[in-house]
């Protein structure tokens, strides 16, 4: 058994990995976790897509973070009996012809992730589209709505969950460790998610929070074997006959709610899409703790060396949190550098300004 100990403050995907690589490790550790519904970690998809955006590039280190995530999603997944990840493809209807263009252009360059349907007439009774369609795979659908709770069981029944809000005004750091309530531990971790923003320890990090929407919706005659994509993505969910569609990026909002404009456009844009019936039976929004360079933040504050943080997982958090927990977890038992582009040390002269 290492001797750390470590607090860990959030269970989103973020703080669900980072405790269990703390688990597998040895290291010893207490999570603290406000149960919230409307959290990016229970509203996500789950998908993991290799490319991304309108020229249909690769996704950063795509040939290290998603061989990796697959095995830690089933290794976590089969400690929990659970099926935590399922491989699949994504089927991208063109929106237009310039999209059609820039696929071809990315397969002519041969792209890895990506191939054209020679026949794409399968699709037809289901959905309209007039530009053709491709595939993009491998890609992942987690299983978020089966993995958060079943590791929040087994916290519990370990009796290493505490629900409650952590009260940073509670939080007492020596160079030594730190003190929470009736804690003492080595080190404590924020995996806070959009909350870290206003975390005393760091909020002058570059944040750039964004609300996202999804609709929930019951179409029991569409094919439930791939995911879906014209501008929207549908994405079956484990209950037969129900898919998650979503979503968009606001930058602006004084609130979490979902939004009426967000129902009218999916509703809209669901009716042109779609020719198979449809029921919407749920709507949801939560705040991207996204950041400005869309990098991840992890690692020690320079000031305060036993805060640690394991955020800024933006709109990617099922690819990138496994891999950085992991990453984190190796530097604290074996002193192994992160990778500079998520380390927070990037941002030393900016944190050394916090009181
Ligand atoms: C609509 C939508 C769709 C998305 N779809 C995808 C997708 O398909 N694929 C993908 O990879 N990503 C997706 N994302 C992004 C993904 O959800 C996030 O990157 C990820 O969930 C962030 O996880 P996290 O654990 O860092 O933060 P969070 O999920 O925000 O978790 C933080 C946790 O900390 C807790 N917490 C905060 N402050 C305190 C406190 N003071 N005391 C106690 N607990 C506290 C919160 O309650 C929460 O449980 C989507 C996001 C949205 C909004």
């Amino acid at each position: 058994m290492n001797k750390k100990k470590i607090i860990i403050v959030g269970q989103g995907i973020s703080g669900t990995f980072l405790s269990w690589f703390c688990y597998t490790t040895g290291i010893d550790f207490i999570v603290i976790d406000a149960e919230k519904e409307n959290t990016p970690s229970r509203v996500a998809a789950g998908i993991i897509n290799p490319v991304t955006g309108r020229r249909v590039v690769k996704v950063w280190l795509d040939d290290i973070l998603l061989p990796f995530a697959e095995k830690a999603y089933a290794a976590i997944g089969s400690f929990l009996g659970i099926n935590a990840i399922t491989q699949t493809s994504i089927v991208e209807f063109f929106p237009n012809p310039f999209m059609r263009e820039s696929f071809l252009k990315r397969l002519s360059e041969k792209e890895d992730y990506i191939r054209l349907f020679d026949d794409d007439r399968a699709f037809t009774p289901y959905f309209n589209f007039e530009f053709g369609a491709g595939s993009v795979e491998p890609a992942y659908i987690v299983n978020m709505a089966a993995l958060l709770p079943a590791w929040r069981n087994f916290l519990k029944t370990e009796h290493k969950l505490i629900e409650k809000s952590f009260d940073h005004s509670l939080l007492k750091t020596t160079a030594a460790n730190v003190q929470y309530e009736s804690f003492q531990a080595d080190t404590v971790i924020f995996c806070d998610g959009a909350a870290g923003a206003a975390n005393p320890y760091f909020s002058l990090l570059p944040f750039s929070l964004n609300k996202g929407e999804a609709i929930i919706i019951e179409a029991p005659e569409l094919p439930a074997d791939h995911l879906y994509k014209k501008s929207l993505l549908l994405a079956p969910l484990q209950e037969p006959g129900l898919f998650w569609t979503g979503t968009n990026y606001t930058w602006e909002f004084d609130n979490e709610n979902p939004t009426k404009e967000f129902y009218a456009s999916i509703t809209g844009a669901l009716k042109q899409w779609l020719k198979v019936p449809f029921k919407i039976v749920g709507h949801k929004a939560a705040i991207r703790p996204a950041t400005m360079e869309r990098r991840p933040f992890a690692g020690f504050h320079p000031v305060h060396k036993n805060v640690g943080i394991l955020n800024g997982m933006g709109s990617k958090g099922c690819s990138l949190a496994p891999y950085f927990a992991y990453q984190l977890v190796e530097n604290i038992a074996r002193q192994q550098p992160l990778l500079k582009e998520a380390d927070i040390a990037r941002f030393q002269r900016i944190l050394s300004r916090t009181v």
